[in-house]
């Protein structure tokens, strides 16, 4: 990994309004390199949805879900808060969550 982006400071960054958009996740950076890292570690470590798996059913993983929200306290870049989910389930425990 590179840290000479880290090094390039551009000031003018901070003089825009940086979000507009509506944050669900507080302060929580999902396009961050860091996070990527994280959930393709996750997937990669267990690639089958743990709710599907539950009910008997195999279904290959695509989200990394914090087990604990961000929002509500939990360990965001945290293997540990970590479960992997296939979309349909994560959609129904963000509902739940919400
Ligand atoms: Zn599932």
């Amino acid at each position: 990994m590179s840290n000479k982006i880290k090094k390039i400071k551009r000031p003018w960054v901070f003089e825009r309004k940086p979000f507009e958009r509506t944050r669900t996740h507080a302060d929580f950076d999902y396009n961050a390199r860091k996070w990527r890292k994280l959930r393709a570690a996750q997937l990669t470590q267990f690639p089958f949805c743990k709710h599907c798996d539950q009910l008997n059913i195999i279904t290959i993983a695509t989200v990394a879900d914090h087990i604990v929200p961000v929002k509500k306290g939990g360990a965001g870049y945290e293997l540990s808060n970590l479960q992997s989910l296939c979309k349909k389930c994560h959609d129904k425990k963000s509902a739940k969550d919400k």
